[in-house]
């Protein structure tokens, strides 16, 4: 399993209002993840049509695009062994009400439709690799050596 797994994250709007960026970070950082990538932005039409398109025939699409172009977010993208799937155990389930207390939306969320955070599905092949090239620039993605590997790494 690659160390070098990277996979996309985003603050959601209402995780930014909230102030909830730094304890967000803090906890992929404690977890040993590493951000190679990260930028405070705002989602726009487009961007937000294609980032959700799989699910433009859902019913919750067009209020879920409005949301996510309600305000700012902060996008980023953090690298580790079996990231994609890891980040997604913090997260939660998708729904807050459903998420284990300790869990990112289980903490911070109670409605489906504010549930703070995005990551790659690592359940959609490819998803991570997709998400990342769609909110980033190669030159926007940092290669670093993080000092305590070897404590974090076998
Ligand atoms: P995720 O990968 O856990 O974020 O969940 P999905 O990919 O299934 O859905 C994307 C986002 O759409 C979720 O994070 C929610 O913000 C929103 N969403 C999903 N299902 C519903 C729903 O039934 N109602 C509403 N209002 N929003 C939903
Ligand atoms: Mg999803």
């Amino acid at each position: 399993m690659s160390e070098h797994e990277r996979t996309f994250v985003m603050v959601k709007p209402d995780g930014v209002q909230r102030g909830l960026i730094g304890d967000i970070v803090s906890r992929f950082e404690d977890r040993g993840l590493k951000m190679v990538g990260g930028k405070f932005m705002q989602i726009d039409q487009e961007l937000a049509e294609e980032h959700y398109g799989e699910h433009e025939d859902k019913p919750f699409f067009d209020g879920l695009v409005d949301f996510i172009t309600s305000g700012p977010v902060f996008a980023m993208v953090w690298e580790g062994q079996d990231a994609t799937r890891q980040v997604r155990n913090m997260m939660g389930e998708t729904d807050p009400a459903e998420s284990a207390p300790g869990t990112i939306r289980g903490d911070y969320g109670l409605d489906l439709g504010r549930n703070v955070i995005h990551g790659s599905d690592h359940e959609d092949e490819g998803a991570n690799e997709r998400e990342i090239e769609l909110f980033f620039d190669e030159d926007e993605l940092v290669d670093w050596d993080q000092i305590d590997s070897s404590w974090l790494y076998e």
